[in-house]
Formats: structure tokens, C-alpha cells, sequence
């Protein structure tokens, strides 16, 4: 065993700052936070590649003495915490004064400030840690800071890095998480010169909501406003229609800090629970206040989680006052069916509430069907003795028995395959529009599809930037006939969002082929000719792998004859 040695302070901050720092959008998070913390109304964001080349903040707010900013870099070096009791009435976003040193550490660093009521202030450069002298410096009052080339001496984690665009994303996130914990702030944020977000600083909750998350949610928001002692709980939550494929609209903050705590998502999930399907997420804002002595934040390196002294209460408190709201509402529940029901149900996500959803869909015998146009029929259609029951599922004799088809798993699984032929093939029918359709989409979003545009265009989906989160569909694959290409976006999207790693190219080729085909499959609650119903059970035959849909569940459910006589006590 090698002897033990202390550590140069290069290797400690580099340990440091992997843990604060992971990522542009990390940077981003502790320079707004200080920003924030030196009182700034208006915070001005500009980024280079994503975050990788430059991350400029400028703000306006009490800036840095000049004997101050030398310290500003140094570990353990704060103007927020004097002593280990402060530490449990923390009012400021920062504390640890760590945050400067460790980007300093990886990255090249410009600070440049002037302190209020003074006539100049001053620069330092440092690249990699090592500062060199301060400067004058004569710019306005506030701090901007330079973060050029992060990682530059870090190469493993340089790797790590995803595309321009996800790490854009990531620091949308993290400016729209600022923007609604600090409801007065103007926020300006550009990527290579261009606009991508912009809150003035009298846009109050909702308008920054809309801005953020689009006007259909705000418009479906119920105000919460509770309280328990000195805990106050406010905020808006969304109507169960208005419900999504993930969590991650699901924000919750505390005293000003957007917190991730399970215990509360659970709680806001349950105070639904009966009104959304399962594997579908509620939507809403939750903001806490409560005095700083009853939770400790400084749990988590990058304050993101939190300890309440009392977790079990602050779960009530949430789930009850959400549960009371949306009773106020009159809500009637979708889900009256027993679980292992339900769990067949659901076999295919997107089909959504509407299974529970009376009236039906009519068929007008006039009209073509939507799927009419991937349901080729050539051949005359051979019955297969399949009927249709709940305008849902295909029952079937089999030499072995009998079988239950979920008429939805099956389409999907059938246009699946013929998409991904014809892709294989070369022979997808692509449909131009005549005009692009704009797209207007939150920023992440935007910068999520563009990510994908490479194997969307393989799909015949082509889609192009037009700036400012909006992008520009130009064509379709014909084969999804009258299905909307603008919900086989969004859905998509709802897809690709969902997952916690980047897909790889293959898996987001897989993902987008199964969202096309749920979106332009028949839909449980469609009624079929019996025409359809045999040629939808010819083309079964015909299918490499008629036994799941391209999420895996199954498609369809066998009783053997056997199991029918056991039951029947036939033998
Ligand atoms: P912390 O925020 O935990 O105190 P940081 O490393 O983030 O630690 O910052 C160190 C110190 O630098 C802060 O305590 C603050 O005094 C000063 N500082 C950093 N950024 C700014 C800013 N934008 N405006 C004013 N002061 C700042
Ligand atoms: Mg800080």
C-alpha cells in the first residue's frame, strides 16, 4: 500500500467541482444563484454551444469589492455564512462558497465587477484555478462573469457531454426553475446570438408558466393555498386532462429554492390517484414557505434536496390540500375498473383516457377510416371467425383454444413493422407540405426535436429551426394518412423527454417508429366492420412478432381448450 499524502489544492477542487459541477447547465444554476443572491433584477444569459464554449452572466445587482474578488475564487470563501449555526437559518441561495472555485478549477474564468456606490471596480482572470492579477475595470454596477471552455482540463468529463442542444436544454430548465422560484427577475437568455428565452420582470406566476409551459396548461390551472402553523403551501395545479408522460412537470420549491423530493412528487401523484392513468403525471407548481429552521438544505452538495424535520407532514399537508382542491372541482373519476382490468387495459400508453371515455367514436360508413389508408386491402378478406367484443378486443378460436387480441397492441404492432420495411426498403411515401407548418414548442422541447431531426427525417418527418422555439415541419409520411403530424410530434417528444439518458441513434429510430404507429393504429373504443376485423387478423399472420406491440406488452392473450376444460371440470 502506497503511503498516505495530502492532496494539492488543484486535485481537491477538481474532486470538488465534480461533485457541484457536472455540467454547463451546473454552472449556470450556481451563477444565476448568486446573481440572485446579490439582489440583481435583471440577469442576462449568453451561451456558445450549448454551454461549452462561453456561458456569459451578467447581472445588476450589489457586485464584488475589489479586495473581495480575489477571495470570490477561493474554496470555503463566502460572504454569506459567518458561523455553524448560520447554517440553519440559511435565507441565501448560496452558502458554501464553493461554487466559484470549482468552475474556476475547470474551466477559464472572467470576473469582472463593480461593487454599488462605487466608481470602478475590477477583473481577475483565472484559468484552471490558477488567478492571475486583479485589473481595473470599469463596466456598470453588478457582476458579469465568462466561463470559457469548460472542462478544458478535465477531458474524461468533456465526454460526458451531450449534444449543443440537450445541454441547452438542460439550462432552460434551469433558467425557467429560477424564473418561477423569483417571479420579479427579467430574464434574457441567448444561445449563439439567438434569442431563446425572454421573461420581462412584470410577467407575474401564470404568464411565466405560459411562457414556459404554454398556454394550454395555463389555462387548466387550479390556485392552492394552504397552510399548517408557520408552513405555507400556494401554487397551481393542472386539471387531470391536462396530464403528461412524465413527471418532469411537477415543480416544487422551497423558501425560493427549487427542491427534487420524491415524498412530495409521490404526494402531489396520489392527490390524483383514480383521476389519471397509470403511468401518466400530473402537472403542477408548489411553492413552500416555511421558517429555515425547520428543514436543513444543506444536505446535497448542490442544495437540490432537502431534510424536512417533519417529512411525514409536510406529505400530508400537500396531498390533502391538492386532493381538497381538485374534490372542489367535481372531477369524475376515469378509472372504475379493478386493477389487473386496468393493467390489460393500459397495454398501450397512448390510447389514453379515451378507453374510459364515453361517447364512442361513430364510424361514418362515408368517410374513410383514418387507418384506412395502412390497412391495404387487396385480397378478399378470409374470415377468421374473429369477433369484436367492448369495440375493443378481437376474439378468436385457435386449434389450441381460444384468443383475446387487444385490436389496438395488434395494429400498432402491424404498422410498426410495415414503417420499419419500408424505411429498410427505401420505399416510405413522404408527403411535402405545401407551406412548413410552424411549431411552437417550449425551448427544451425545441432543442429536443432538433436533436432528433436526423432520424426523424428517416422517417419522412423533416423538421428545421426557425429560432425562438419554433420549429418548421415541412413533411410527413403518407402513411399515417389523416393522423395529425403535429400529435405525432408532440408525442414523440412526450416520448423522448421521458428518458433520463440521451437515446442512442437506434433507440430514438425505435421510439419514434412506435409513436407513429400507436398514434395511427385503431384505438380500443373503435368499432371495425367484420371486414376489417379479418383483414386486420390476415395481416396478423403476416407479422414478424404478432405477440407484443413495439413497447413490449402483449398483444394478445391465450386460453388454451385445456385450461377452458380444467375450468369447466371437464377433466
Ligand atoms: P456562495 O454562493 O456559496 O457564497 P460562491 O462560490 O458561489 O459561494 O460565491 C462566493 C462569493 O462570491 C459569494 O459569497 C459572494 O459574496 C460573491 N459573489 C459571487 N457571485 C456574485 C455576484 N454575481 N454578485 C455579487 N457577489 C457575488
Ligand atoms: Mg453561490
Amino acid at each position: 500500500m502506497p503511503r498516505i499524502v495530502q492532496l494539492p489544492s488543484s486535485v481537491i477542487t477538481k474532486i470538488a467541482a465534480g461533485e457541484v459541477i457536472e455540467r454547463p447547465a451546473s454552472v449556470v444554476k450556481e451563477l444565476l444563484e448568486n446573481s440572485v443572491d446579490a439582489g440583481s433584477t435583471r440577469i442576462e444569459i449568453d451561451l456558445e454551444q450549448g454551454g461549452t464554449e462561453l456561458i456569459r452572466v451578467v447581472d445588476d445587482g450589489c457586485g464584488i469589492e475589489p479586495d473581495d474578488l480575489m477571495l470570490a475564487f477561493a474554496s470555503h470563501a463566502t460572504s454569506k455564512l459567518r458561523d455553524a449555526d448560520d447554517l440553519f437559518r440559511i435565507g441565501t441561495m448560496g452558502f458554501r462558497g464553493e461554487a466559484l472555485a470549482s468552475i474556476a478549477g475547470v474551466a477559464r474564468v472572467t470576473l469582472q465587477s463593480r461593487a454599488a456606490g462605487q466608481a470602478s471596480g475590477a477583473e481577475l482572470f483565472s484559468s484552471g484555478g490558477d488567478a492571475a492579477e486583479l485589473r481595473p475595470w470599469n463596466g456598470a454596477q453588478g457582476t458579469r462573469i465568462e466561463v470559457r471552455h469548460l472542462f478544458f482540463n478535465t477531458p474524461v468529463r468533456k465526454k460526458f457531454l451531450k449534444s449543443h442542444s440537450t445541454e441547452l436544454g438542460h439550462i432552460v430548465e434551469i433558467v425557467q426553475r429560477i424564473g418561477l422560484a423569483h417571479p420579479t427577475l427579467h430574464l434574457v437568455l441567448r444561445h449563439n446570438a439567438r434569442l431563446v428565452l425572454e421573461v420581462p420582470g412584470s410577467a407575474g406566476m401564470l404568464d411565466r408558466i405560459g411562457l414556459f409551459f404554454g398556454n394550454e396548461v395555463r389555462e387548466k390551472l387550479y390556485a392552492i393555498d394552504a397552510d399548517q402553523g408557520p408552513v405555507k403551501l400556494t401554487g397551481w395545479i393542472a386539471d387531470p386532462s391536462c396530464e403528461r408522460g412524465n413527471a418532469k412537470l411537477q415543480y416544487i420549491f422551497l423558501n425560493g429554492r427549487w427542491i427534487r423530493d420524491r415524498s412530495l412528487g409521490h404526494a402531489l401523484q396520489e392527490a390524483y390517484r383514480g383521476l389519471l392513468m397509470t403511468g401518466r403525471y400530473a402537472i403542477g407548481f408548489l411553492f413552500l414557505t416555511m421558517p429555515p429552521d425547520q428543514v436543513d438544505v444543506n444536505v446535497h452538495p448542490t442544495k437540490s434536496e432537502v431534510r424536512f424535520r417533519d417529512a411525514q407532514a409536510m406529505y400530508h399537508l400537500v396531498r390533502a390540500a391538492l386532493k381538497h382542491r381538485l374534490a372542489a372541482q367535481n372531477l369524475v373519476p376515469r378509472l372504475q375498473v379493478p386493477p389487473e382490468f386496468n393493467r390489460e387495459m393500459t397495454s398501450s400508453p397512448d390510447a389514453g383516457p379515451t378507453m374510459f371515455e364515453s361517447p364512442r367514436r361513430e364510424i361514418n360508413e362515408n368517410t374513410t377510416a383514418p387507418w384506412e389508408t395502412s390497412l391495404v386491402r387487396e385480397a378478399p378478406a378470409v374470415s377468421r371467425r374473429a369477433i369484436q367484443i367492448h369495440d375493443s378486443y378481437l376474439v378468436v378460436e385457435t386449434s389450441e383454444g381460444m384468443i383475446v387480441i387487444d385490436q389496438h397492441a395488434l395494429h400498432e404492432r402491424i404498422l410498426f413493422e410495415q414503417l420499419r420495411r419500408r424505411i429498410r426498403d427505401g420505399q416510405l411515401e413522404v408527403q411535402r407540405l405545401l407551406i412548413p407548418e410552424p411549431i411552437d414548442l417550449p425551448a427544451d422541447q425545441a432543442a429536443c426535436v432538433l436533436e432528433a431531426k436526423e432520424e426523424m427525417k428517416l422517417l419522412g418527418l423533416e423538421v428545421e429551426d426557425f429560432g425562438g422555439g419554433t420549429v418548421l415541419l415541412a413533411s410527413y409520411p403518407a402513411l399515417l394518412g389523416r393522423v395529425s403530424p403535429v400529435d405525432i410530434l408532440k408525442s414523440a417528444i412526450d416520448g423522448l423527454m421521458n428518458r433520463e439518458r440521451t437515446p442512442s441513434k437506434e433507440q430514438m429510430l425505435h421510439l419514434l417508429l412506435a409513436t407513429m404507429a400507436c398514434k395511427a393504429a385503431v384505438k380500443a373504443g373503435d368499432k371495425l366492420t367484420p371486414e376489417e376485423v379479418s383483414h386486420l387478423m390476415e395481416l396478423r399472420d403476416l407479422a414478424e412478432d404478432s405477440h407484443h406491440c413495439p413497447h413490449g406488452r402483449p398483444t394478445s392473450l391465450t386460453f388454451s381448450k385445456h385450461e377452458l376444460e380444467k375450468q369447466f371440470r371437464r377433466i
